[in-house]
């Protein structure tokens, strides 16, 4: 059977790609776009048509900010037991659907059905934790040190927000944004990625049965971001901007909230070091590593970038690592044997093919892939790259698929130097049996995440984000995420 063949007869077992690609999503109801234009959702393993969404307008977008308007007194004024009872049902919800969420999200995206379901689990637990979260929102009271009257500071739902997501994690980056602004009692407009949306519809579905009302999550998709986010920030209601994208469309971005002075969280690109020392567990770094590079085929902002090995266990780990990424089964993502799947257009297989030649015409030798694959689909296979030279430019671009480089240092100051050499500083991966150094290493990292002797740090319980050009704020962690949704009031109280 072809992988199309395989792709349509699946296809048939999710109707939910018919209800996802229904309608914009606005104040509760499935609306068609007011251009009648839609975008074309792609297969990446086949290069076909899997389904079409509507494609949004500026007049669609100020619909949907008067909906979240409309909406937002009264769920602001929900008792937060409620809002947290609703946001528990979302994640129940997205539990008993993960399998079809799960192959949803593979057959737009790609991933294997292995990481879509991981991701349908994380993706789940920002609405497990923010329900916990959104009953815990406290204030702060206290005396003024002159004596003279007392502090009260009161945290309020910051008002409408604009959020926007990437497509390699079309769910989780939606519910990490999602869960913590309903927790505060804030209502969105969510603009999904144009390769993705059908997830981020299904999951619309999914809110509104849980008892999400109607205006307070509203999805729309369009294939003129630019205009449609303009128009959404030039309104005085709308008083956040949320962004998980390239590190190019956030600057951009940036500068256009500045024209308004909007609040903004950025989860922007990344160039994760993931270092080895000598000393290092080699079996558990290979693993570390597997996870670090493969998770989602490479396609994750956290995906481990340049590979620091110190000398004395360079050739070791370089043999052991292509071992194991030759091994890989790849294919389509709903393929239950799949372990890599395709990237997610052409385009990124034509841009790893471009990193990848500059490496080897500047002396990178190939361990192992090292060549685009022929169509169909958008494939590009596990690739380890060995003695790669510090010229080349995947030193400083994000590399977005599953080619590993290896770069050989001799001290712990070379690897740190070498690590900190980016402009980015989302995620860090460090390997040794020596604790002391670990943590010593770890605190001179600029990287706002750090993983030692792992290789994962997402967690909805912890502070995501990343520091220099990788981002502002943090989303999920005990109180972070929600508060990058609300506002300090402070009350100077005389009684
Ligand atoms: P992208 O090109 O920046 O797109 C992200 C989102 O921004 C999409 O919804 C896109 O819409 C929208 N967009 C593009 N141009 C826009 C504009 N002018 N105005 C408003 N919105 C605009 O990024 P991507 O290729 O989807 O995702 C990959 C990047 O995201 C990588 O750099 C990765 O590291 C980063 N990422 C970061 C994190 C993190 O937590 N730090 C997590 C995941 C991914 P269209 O789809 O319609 O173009």
């Amino acid at each position: 059977m072809t992988i199309a063949q395989k792709t349509s007869q699946l296809a048939n077992q999710v109707p939910d790609i018919d209800a996802a690609s229904r309608g914009l999503y606005i104040d509760g109801r499935w609306n068609p776009s007011h251009g009648g234009q839609t975008i074309e959702v792609v297969d990446p393993s086949t290069g076909d048509r899997l389904a079409s969404v509507q494609d949004a307008t500026v007049e669609d977008a100020r619909i949907a900010v008067e909906a979240a308007a409309a909406a937002a007194p009264s769920w602001r004024a929900t008792p937060p037991r409620k809002r947290s009872e609703i946001l528990r049902r979302c994640f129940e919800l997205m539990v008993e659907r993960s399998e079809m969420l799960a192959t949803l999200i593979s057959m737009e995206n790609g991933k294997a059905l292995r990481d879509a379901r991981g991701e349908v689990a994380y993706a789940a637990e920002f609405f497990r934790w923010n329900a916990e979260e959104a009953v815990r929102i406290t204030g702060e009271f206290g005396i003024a040190p002159a004596g003279t009257n007392r502090i009260i500071v009161d945290y309020q739902p910051i008002g409408i927000c604009l959020l926007i997501t990437p497509w390699n994690f079309p769910a989780a980056m939606a519910t990490r944004k999602i869960a913590p602004a309903l927790a505060a009692g804030c209502t969105v407009i969510l603009k999904p990625a144009s390769e993705t949306p059908l997830t981020a519809y299904a999951l619309a579905a999914i809110y509104e049965e849980a008892g999400v009302p109607s205006g307070v999550v509203n999805v729309i998709t369009t294939s003129t971001p630019g205009p449609l986010t303009a128009e959404i920030l030039a309104d005085p209601r709308v008083r956040k901007l949320s962004f998980t994208g390239s590190t190019g469309v956030g600057r951009h971005l940036l500068a256009e909230a500045a024209k308004h002075v909007i609040s903004c969280s950025m989860e922007l690109g990344g160039n994760a070091p993931f270092v080895v020392f000598d000393d290092a567990d080699l079996e558990a770094s290979l693993d570390g590593a597997m996870i670090a590079k493969m998770r989602n085929a490479g396609e994750a902002c956290t995906a481990a970038n340049r590979f620091y090995v110190q000398t004395g266990i360079y050739d070791a780990f370089a043999e052991g690592l292509s071992k194991r990424m030759d091994a890989l089964k790849v294919g389509a993502g709903i393929d239950g044997a799949t372990e890599c799947g395709p990237m997610i257009t052409r385009k990124a297989v034509e841009k790893i093919g471009r990193l990848v030649e500059d490496s080897k015409t500047k002396g990178a030798r190939v361990l192992c892939g090292g060549e685009a694959a022929e169509g169909p689909g958008f494939f590009y296979p596990p690739t380890v790259l060995v003695d790669v030279p510090t010229t080349s430019d995947m030193v400083h671009e994000e590399i977005f698929g599953p080619v590993a480089p290896l770069y050989r240092f001799e001290s712990e100051e070379e690897a740190v130097s070498r690590a900190n050499d980016t402009e980015y500083g989302l995620a860090a991966y460090v390997y040794t049996r020596d604790v002391g150094r670990g943590l010593r290493v770890a605190s001179v990292l600029e990287a706002g995440m750090i993983a030692l002797n792992r290789g994962l740090v997402s967690d909805p319980a912890a502070p995501f984000g990343g520091v220099k050009q990788s981002g502002l704020g943090r989303e999920g962690g005990q109180h972070h995420g929600i508060a990058e949704f609300m506002e300090a009031k402070y009350i100077a109280a005389s009684f």
